[in-house]
């Protein structure tokens, strides 16, 4: 039978431009890539890929984007392989921010981009590398994987010879810089980066819960002892009664995201409605929009303090903890008394950005394994580092 290709195959219909489309789909207070503030250094606009489209690319072309899929979340591999990585809490940001963001008429392509770079600068193992290269770079200005992020798409990534770093767009920067200026309240973050900002934590208070119960750090009953896991459950068995243990957690996991993210959107929705924010200078002037109602931010409020407790400061998570900071201290003086064992690219830098934080970005831009292996390798052998060679570039 001969297929009607009329649907898919369009070739003489006119072509909507990437402004026209957005303008039919986007609300006014949404970014449109028309509006952008552009790039650091200028680039031609492309043929039919909008700005923010083009950033959503390059992060995830990016060499640490890639690496995110072997660094730690919350729990290191030693403790198994259900739990998630940092690569996989990112891709559920996205989803969870991009559901955010369609529902609300935002641009979609700026949410997607915002959130894929939004963990991009964490180091090794989590917030205990974080913590500790903290504390190592503190003559140095710290270290934080906010400000590395930026350091990443800004500097240190090569992969184009006409500029250093991924020469992004000023909005997805902001976005970043946000962060790091959390308290800052000038000016308020562009609704696309609240709703990055509000999925980042709804997607980590559940999945942590979750990855902790699967890894026998809690049990449900525990967890079904928190007010907002209680009510969650309580609306889950309203609509199915008599649910297996099993069944039940995972009901609860799916109530809690749709729960809080219907909170959200019925709240930003209702605000939005007055009709006074329409556009994205008037969304810097408002109040934030995107966040939760006072009863569900109170009881996510107790969710994380237990989770801090209970989770967080485990003996076993803790005890990974202090491995992860030993191993990386170690490498960190290694590296410094010993620039050799840098690769080529660190030991040029270092002559920029001083010796201490071109061995901080390097260590921060290793995966868990990466970063086992080199201490092994260089750092704790029958004979420390002595006669191997520096290994290859990271980019
Ligand atoms: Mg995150």
């Amino acid at each position: 039978m001969k297929r009607d290709s009329s649907a898919s195959c369009r070739v003489n219909a006119p072509v909507q431009t990437i402004a026209e489309r957005e303008a039919a789909i986007l609300a006014p207070y949404a970014m449109h890539g028309s509006q952008s503030a552009g790039r650091e250094h200028p680039e031609p606009e492309h043929p039919y890929r909008g700005p923010f489209q083009r950033d959503r690319d390059r992060i995830v072309h990016s060499a640490a984007y890639r690496r995110l899929s072997s660094k730690t979340q919350v729990f290191t591999g030693a403790l198994g392989d259900y739990h998630r990585t940092r690569l996989t809490h990112t891709i559920e940001v996205a989803s969870v921010a991009r559901t955010i963001g369609r529902a609300l008429s935002l641009n979609e392509d700026l949410v997607e981009a915002l959130a894929l770079v939004h963990d991009l600068g964490h180091p090794p193992f989590g917030h205990s590398g974080e913590d500790l290269l903290d504390d190592c770079l503190a003559a140095e200005g710290g270290f934080s994987h906010n400000a590395q992020a930026l350091r990443i798409v800004r500097e240190l990534e090569t992969r184009y010879h006409e500029f250093p770093g991924l020469n992004l767009t000023r909005e997805v920067l902001e976005g970043q810089s946000t962060r790091i200026a959390h308290d800052v309240e000038s000016t308020r973050p562009l609704l696309e980066v609240q709703a990055v900002e509000a999925a980042d934590s709804v997607t980590y208070d559940t999945h942590d819960a979750d990855d902790a119960l699967e890894l026998g750090l809690l049990s449900l009953d525990e967890l079904l002892t928190v007010p907002l896991w209680a009510a969650a459950a309580a609306r889950v068995r309203r609509r199915t009664a008599d649910l297996e243990k099993g069944e039940l957690r995972r009901a609860v996991l799916h109530e809690l995201i749709d729960w809080q993210v219907g909170d959200l959107l019925q709240r930003a929705a209702a605000r939005l409605a007055l009709g006074d924010i329409d556009s994205p200078v008037a969304v810097r002037r408002a109040e934030l929009v995107i966040v939760a109602s006072g009863d569900l931010a109170a009881q996510k409020k107790e969710l994380e303090a237990f989770l801090r407790e209970r989770v967080y400061r485990h003996a076993e998570v803790l005890s990974h903890r202090r491995e992860a900071q030993a191993c990386l201290r170690t490498m960190f003086e290694g590296y410094v008394s010993r620039p050799n064992l840098l690769p080529e690219n660190s030991r040029r830098r270092a002559a920029k950005t001083g010796l201490r934080r071109s061995v901080g970005d390097y260590l921060a831009g290793m995966t868990d394994r990466f970063a086992r292996r080199e201490f092994e390798r260089l750092f704790h052998g029958p004979t420390p580092g002595a006669g191997n060679p520096p290994p290859p570039d990271l980019e």
